[in-house]
């Protein structure tokens, strides 16, 4: 495990905390500390472009194509600065959707006129883009789906459905995973398809979820169109783009993640404070694993980002990553509950901006709508990227060695 990093990464972290000195307002204190949902909005919008001004979204991305060529580690760096000043990198959940997935594996596997069309607008903000892997039959069994594409002449004609499609409704594009060879065993028959969402043949529709938002879409293709060039990698060759695409999805911030989960347990300690809920011996002793499993995760995080470093393969590493904040949360969002007791029932206070990952850095720990929103969305966290059952299976198989989990 390497501690240190070199002296480049350590002057772009000066870099991007001058960014920070000069452009955030005075008296900062985090993102949580924004009086409203509706200033939060506003403020997240806004800062999503100061990051697109100073070359700080993609900065790992090649410059002709708007980014700055730098290294992962760069990468890590300026999303623990944003992390500790408790400022999001970009707009969630339409730039993990859209940079850390489709980018990042569009750099790997797209076209020279792929990248070209979309990683600039991708930056701007102008393209946004959904994922549309899971549908109503395949969704841990992703290599089930059912959506069908053909190609008919110049276009791929497809049809089907996509559902738990994150912010379909704030994009202009979903990325599709279709079946173009049904005659193929499952998976060496999918494509992966780039289409555009507003055209006659797609009708998207919000779902409402226990935490009482709307972020999450079905989405209906009913010959949908989208060009003949706009498939990522080989035609039937789609599975290996979603492989790359979902170690993205579920390894990227390793190394950032205890950052934000150690905020959210101090603000959790500060609670247990002041509620006097921090004299009951449990309690304390529930404080004290949650303490140890936010260092664990950090330690996690340095070894996944050594690996990075010395160009090993991530796939399951990412898994172990994924498998551990997103249990380590529900656990510790349960406890934040407990410590309320039955004023936590009373609401309270702003909700989180997000709906994924912690709550919000600067937040009022007294807040009990936060604690409840923050707990009722830990549950999906279990769920989306792939479920803790699906992550243990792949622990077993490729970390352990373990014998192969009987397939269907
Ligand atoms: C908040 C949220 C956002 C999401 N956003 C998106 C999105 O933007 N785009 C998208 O495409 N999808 C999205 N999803 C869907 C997500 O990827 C799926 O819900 C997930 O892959 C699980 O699939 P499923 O819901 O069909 O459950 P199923 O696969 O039906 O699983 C049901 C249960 O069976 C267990 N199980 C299944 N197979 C096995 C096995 N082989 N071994 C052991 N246990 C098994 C699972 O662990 C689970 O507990 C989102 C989900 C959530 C909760």
């Amino acid at each position: 495990m390497n501690l240190t990093y070199p002296a480049e990464v350590e002057d772009f972290r000066t870099e991007v905390r001058k960014t920070l000195a000069e452009e955030l307002p005075p008296g900062w204190r985090g993102i949580g500390a924004i009086p409203t949902r509706e200033e939060t909005e506003q403020f997240v919008l806004r800062w999503r472009g100061v990051l697109h001004r100073r070359g700080l979204l993609g900065v790992t991305w090649p410059v002709e194509y708007g980014g700055r060529g730098m290294s992962r580690l760069h990468q890590v760096v300026l999303v623990e600065e944003l992390t500790r000043a408790g400022l999001p990198f970009g707009r969630q959940p339409l730039d993990s959707t859209g940079l850390k997935m489709l980018g990042n594996t569009l750099l790997q596997w797209g076209s020279d006129e792929q990248k070209a069309s979309y990683l600039p607008g991708l930056l701007s903000g102008e393209i946004r883009f959904c994922q549309g892997f899971s549908e109503p039959s395949a969704g841990s069994d992703l290599a089930s789906v059912r959506t069908r594409a053909g190609l008919e002449g110049e276009e791929w004609i497809i049809s089907g459905q996509k559902i738990w499609t994150s912010g379909a409704l704030a994009c202009t594009h979903i990325f599709v995973l279709a079946r173009t060879d049904p005659d193929a065993p499952k998976h060496r028959g999918l494509s992966f398809l780039l289409v555009p969402l507003d055209q006659p043949g797609i009708d998207v529709r919000p779902i409402r979820h226990m935490a009482g938002g709307e972020e999450f879409c079905e989405v209906f293709f009913a010959d949908a169109r989208t060009g003949a060039s706009q498939v990522v990698g080989p035609v039937n060759g789609g599975w290996a783009v979603t492989r790359t695409l979902l170690t993205f999805e579920r390894g990227e911030e390793a190394a950032t993640n205890p950052i934000l989960f150690r905020a959210e347990f101090e603000r959790l300690a500060d609670l247990a404070r002041q509620t006097g809920a921090i004299r009951d011996p449990v309690i304390r002793q529930r404080l004290a694993a949650s303490f140890a499993r936010v260092e664990v995760m950090r330690y996690l995080g340095y070894r996944i980002m050594t690996d990075v470093l010395e160009g090993k393969e991530l796939s399951a590493a990412a898994s172990v990553s994924k498998l551990y904040w997103s249990e380590y949360h529900r656990q510790v969002t349960q406890l934040a509950l407990d410590v309320q007791g039955l004023a936590g029932l009373i609401p309270r206070g702003k909700g989180p901006s997000r709906q994924q990952r912690a709550d919000d850095p600067g937040g009022d720990p007294l807040s009990s709508n936060a604690w409840w929103q923050v707990s009722l969305n830990a549950r999906a966290g279990t769920i989306y990227a792939g479920t803790s059952e699906v992550q243990r299976t792949i622990i077993a198989e490729q970390v352990l060695g373990l014998p192969r989990d009987v397939r269907p």
